[in-house]
């Protein structure tokens, strides 16, 4: 059944179906709980060799990077984690996981009855590399229909709706195909007022393009998140003329604290350094276009392996950022109401 937009309009929309958004509180806005982001040569492998918790910093840092790390398909292992998460405070999660990851949207209707928690799911394509090869082929057009029905009749092949666009995924060099994909993806915002979230490229000048890719296609700016902002940007001129343009920043990676992030030439930030910059960001005037999540998609991040795990901003962040002189009030907008907004169909 096709929902229409204005049946949608004014509702958030869970794996189970459409709920007031006052309902929604604290909330993850990106976070994995069934996913998949093996390589896909590597995805035919067994998962026999298991995690070794006690090589933890060897796992986290990619040194032994193993289809058991980067694959974790198991709905009573996601209860848990999601249990985690209500049991520190935590409400509503929305789940990224979309085209070239695996997506379960039965899965997570599973879990979400099992916990009473809400779980906003995404729709849409990752990044190029992972994506199905015969998207090649496929026309802005085709996306654009896809994304839609997704958002409104249901996704890969179920009757559960996705209640966000994104995590869009763009990589360095940006291709053209994730340019199709993205295209499609304002013209799926423009026709069902879901918010877009995206996932840039590694490199600090892709926002920006972003940005300008996002005006020139007509998207709504204050309904756009641009994802992974901790690895992405490192200077105040970048982060305030994104800010300045008004897309909602996403320091999604709390929790990740390594430098060897992705053996790339990217420092990752410690929480405290993603703090001082969100606090930049606050003082500048823009407390309503600031998100907060996890990003977990690595088994070894899970708490039961010994990793920071899904309840990490509830039980370490959130605390230190009282500690810190963030208001309750400004870690009400960031946890509870820009989520609100952005998750409630306009
Ligand atoms: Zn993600």
């Amino acid at each position: 059944m096709q929902l229409t937009r204005e049946v949608m309009r004014g509702n958030a929309q869970t794996a189970l179906g459409l709920v007031d958004p006052s309902e929604l509180g604290s909330t993850l806005m990106h976070e994995h709980l069934l996913w998949n982001i093996t390589a896909p040569a590597r995805r035919h492998e067994p998962l026999k060799e298991p995690i070794d918790t006690g090589r933890y910093w060897d796992h986290l840092n990619n040194k032994i990077n193993i289809p058991a790390n980067t694959t974790q398909k198991d709905v009573s292992v996601a209860i848990e984690a999601v249990a985690e998460i209500i049991a520190h405070g935590g409400k509503t999660i929305v789940e990224l996981t979309i085209g070239g990851l695996e997506p379960d949207p039965a899965g997570l209707a599973a879990v979400a009855r099992a916990t009473g928690a809400h779980i906003v799911m995404g729709c849409g394509h990752y990044v190029d590399d992972l994506q199905n090869p015969s998207n090649q082929e496929r026309s802005v057009e085709s996306f654009a229909e896809e994304i839609i029905a997704q958002v409104q009749q249901g996704a890969w092949g179920t009757d559960i709706r996705a209640g966000i666009i994104g995590e869009i995924g763009c990589s360095w060099p940006w291709t053209d195909l994730e340019k199709r994909v993205l295209a499609g993806a304002v013209i799926a915002q423009q026709e069902t007022g879901a918010a877009l979230t995206i996932h840039p490229a590694r490199h600090q000048d892709h926002p920006w393009m972003l940005v300008e890719f996002l005006r020139e296609h007509g998207a709504d700016l204050t309904r756009t998140i641009i994802d992974h902002i901790d690895r992405t940007i490192f200077d105040d001129d970048r982060l305030f003329q994104l800010a300045d343009a008004g897309v909602v920043l996403e320091w999604d990676l709390f929790g990740q604290e390594n430098t060897y992030y992705s053996h790339s030439d990217i420092d990752m930030p410690n929480d405290g350094a993603r703090l001082k910059a969100i606090r930049r960001v606050l003082d500048r005037g823009y407390r309503d276009q600031i998100v907060i999540s996890q990003d977990i998609c690595h088994v070894v991040q899970l708490s039961k392996h010994g990793g920071h795990g899904y309840a990490h901003i509830y039980k370490m962040v959130i605390p230190h950022m009282l500690k810190r002189s963030f208001t309750e009030s400004e870690i009400a907008d960031i946890m509870v109401d820009t989520p609100k907004r952005l998750l409630t169909f306009v």
